[in-house]
């Protein structure tokens, strides 16, 4: 597995909180260390199975001097998902901005942050009970696709669904996306919270009849629980609705909680 590090490259720029910083400029040291989509594998010589780190050199010059930010912080973050979203290739990659000058009045050998930043794999289910059902799982994806820091990789077909509970109302319409994030799960869960709400989504009875409903079955192999988030999905293993979608895509997917895989759990529920 390889990966590139790019150590200390010099930018003079204008980052900083004082105006002095701003208008006088000071000098910057930026590394990065950039893992690869296919980094398990030899590139056989091949660049175009690489990045080019003059490239990416380049990339960073350009953020760092084509910005004025208050904070390091700000900068790192920006370098870092700039980064990614142009190449294409880069799985995930480490920023550290070092500011050798700060405003410090006292001796001191370095100031600098770090930011990590990667796309996650997230699977989410998608049902519709109200109005054109179709064109509301079909909204979804396509905000999601337009969305920069989502990829949508894959989509299932949509199934027909009875409701599950003791609320009379009409059939359900579920699938199942896999979309490339750089978004945090609290930051996803918000953008599919405003999906929700573009779609006339109100929150009325529980369990009841919706346009729209966007549910966190799985991100990455990540396990959370802390009253606003539940990942993966509490209900995902008893529920048909969500398994028979998520295994047309992702068979092999791994539950992190019950260690088997998404096919199990659906072979073991039906
Ligand atoms: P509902 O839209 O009725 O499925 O419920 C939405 C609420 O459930 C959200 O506001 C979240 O706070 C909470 N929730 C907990 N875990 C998840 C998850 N994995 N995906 C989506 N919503 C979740």
């Amino acid at each position: 597995m390889y990966k590139i590090n790019i150590d200390n490259l010099e930018v003079f720029a204008y980052h900083g909180v004082l105006k002095e910083e701003n208008a006088l400029g000071q000098k910057f040291f930026i590394s990065t260390e950039i893992t690869l989509n296919n980094s398990s594998t030899s590139y056989n010589d091949n660049i175009e199975k690489s990045v080019s780190y003059v490239d990416i050199c380049n990339l960073i010059v350009k953020v760092s001097t084509g910005n004025k930010f208050n904070l390091i912080e700000t900068l790192a973050e920006t370098i870092a998902e700039r980064i990614l979203l142009e190449y294409y290739k880069i799985k995930s990659v480490k920023v550290r901005v070092s500011k050798p000058s700060a405003p410090i009045p006292l001796p001191f050998g370095n100031v600098s942050v770090q930011v990590e930043r990667s796309w996650h794999i997230v699977y989410v289910s998608l049902g519709s009970n109200i109005g054109d059902r179709q064109y509301y799982l079909n909204g979804a994806i396509k905000t999601m696709a337009e969305n920069p820091l989502c990829r949508v990789i894959a989509i299932s077909d949509f199934i027909n669904t009875k409701p599950v509970g003791n609320v009379p109302q009409d059939d359900f319409l579920n699938g199942c996306v896999c979309v490339q994030t750089l978004y945090s799960p609290h930051e996803f869960l918000d953008f599919l919270h405003s999906i929700e709400n573009k779609a006339g989504r109100k929150r009325t009875i529980k369990w009841g009849p919706r346009t729209l409903d966007l549910d966190i079955i799985l991100f990455d192999d990540l396990i959370l629980s802390d009253g606003i988030l539940t990942i993966p999905h509490a209900e995902m293993a008893n529920r048909l609705f969500v398994l028979e979608p998520l295994i047309q895509i992702a068979p092999y997917v791994i539950h992190p909680v019950y260690k088997c895989t998404a096919l199990e759990l659906y072979n073991r529920l039906k």
